[in-house]
């Protein structure tokens, strides 16, 4: 594994910083040559679905279908883990299984789900949305900034326009998927503990608000009759902070208008997002901060407009699922925490079909989406040996 870490890692854009490959990248089409003939190597029947997925099939004797994998797209100044770990996994699974002669009761598919990372056309998880079903028409027109639009991208990664829709899978046909990845937080190494089995992926409650106040004059205004939009949203940021309590929030965008240091800023606007595994914590969020911003702004004479921007649902991983994890690594002798994942997956996706779970490693200084993200050989040994101990748990049910 360690080899084909490496191997996968020199398929990387010359000229962009770290092991970037990011999808629909000369470096990222070349290298899924590589994974699909690894994949062959491994025992596995390689095809090529029309929404450009990778996807290896080692048959089962009866019905139901085993599905393992991840992505090897990367963030621009990526680093080699996130997304590969899981995909050259999951063919040293289907290696050890065929090796083994093992009789698999499930056909297990092996999947390198086409891209996903966020990419120039706004969509995260082409692949898997594909997959799932849920790679609209709408998706695939959208453009990048040199026209194109996300389905000639798709063709030109190996994809068919034209059988896209053909790539969905039937609800109910999967009997579960299983991704490994990397933690890409600081939670496993700071414990010491190798592996975690994640309860559930966060859900994301965006939201935007816009503070309109009155712009005036910084030296002749006295403080007592300024509306100052941003010292509302000032107290609005800070409350996304204080509501965060339980979950996580951030306010990653503030744009002040007209942005001079010698006016009382006239407008402000802020983009904040909340995430936790829990829906009503999301809920109550949402609420919390429209009433915290509308308080910020009545304070001050500033009219306060909040907008919800986006709403993506938690996924709850399967108990099912979790209680194969749990026997397939205490059958190993290791131990494992209870984590939810803060950062989205292929696994959201995959969701819509049927049963899933995902197996964290640890990653070191918490690091990821840079060119240090680094997990070191026995923790990747540790998840190889837990998804193939998992898979087994799963198939013999
Ligand atoms: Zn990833």
């Amino acid at each position: 594994m360690q080899a084909d870490l490496d191997a996968l890692a020199e398929f990387r854009e010359p000229d962009a910083e770290g092991w970037t490959r990011r999808v629909f990248s000369p470096a990222y089409t070349r290298s899924r040559e590589w994974v699909a003939s690894s994949m062959g190597d491994a025992g596995l029947a390689v095809k090529r679905d029309g929404a450009g997925n990778v996807v290896g099939a080692l048959p089962g004797s009866s019905s139901g279908l085993l599905v393992t994998g991840s992505h090897t797209d990367t963030v621009a100044g990526g680093g080699r883990f996130d997304g590969p770990l899981g995909v050259l996994a999951a063919i040293e699974v289907a290696r050890c299984i065929r090796d083994s002669g093992y009789a698999l009761q499930h056909e297990l598919r092996v999947v390198d789900f086409l891209g996903e990372e966020p990419n120039e056309f706004g969509v995260s998880c082409v692949g898997s949305r594909s997959i799932a079903g849920t790679l609209t028409p709408t998706h695939l027109a959208s453009r990048d900034a040199s026209g194109r639009t996300l389905a000639e991208a798709i063709a030109s990664a190996g994809g068919d326009p034209d059988r896209i829709s053909d790539a969905a899978w039937t609800p109910g046909s999967m009997s579960a998927f299983v991704e490994l990845h990397i933690e890409q937080g600081p939670v496993l190494e700071d414990s010491g503990i190798p592996l975690a089995i994640v309860s559930g992926i966060a859900g994301i409650d965006r939201v935007q608000a816009i503070f309109s106040g009155e712009a005036a004059h910084a030296g002749t205004t006295p403080m007592d009759s300024r509306h100052d939009a941003l010292c509302a949203a000032a107290e609005a940021v800070l409350a996304v902070e204080r509501l965060a309590s339980g979950g996580v929030g951030t306010t990653g965008r503030l744009e002040v208008f007209p942005g001079a240091a010698n006016v009382v800023p006239g407008k402000a606007e802020m983009w904040a997002e909340f995430r936790s595994i829990d829906r009503a914590w999301l809920d109550e969020r949402h609420e919390g901060f429209a009433r915290a911003a509308a308080e910020a702004g009545a304070r001050r004479g500033v009219v306060t407009k909040v907008s919800a921007m986006s709403r993506t649902e938690p996924v709850t991983t399967s108990a099912e699922v979790r209680a194969a994890m749990k026997i397939a690594i205490e059958g190993l002798g290791l131990q494992f925490l209870v984590l939810a994942s803060g950062a989205g997956h292929d696994t959201v996706q995959m969701a819509r079909l049927g049963p899933v779970g995902m197996i964290f490693v640890p990653s070191a200084g918490g690091r990821s989406h840079c060119a240090d993200e680094w997990t070191g050989p026995e923790y990747v040994e540790a998840g190889a040996s837990a998804l193939l101990a998992t898979i087994l748990a799963l198939d013999a049910r």
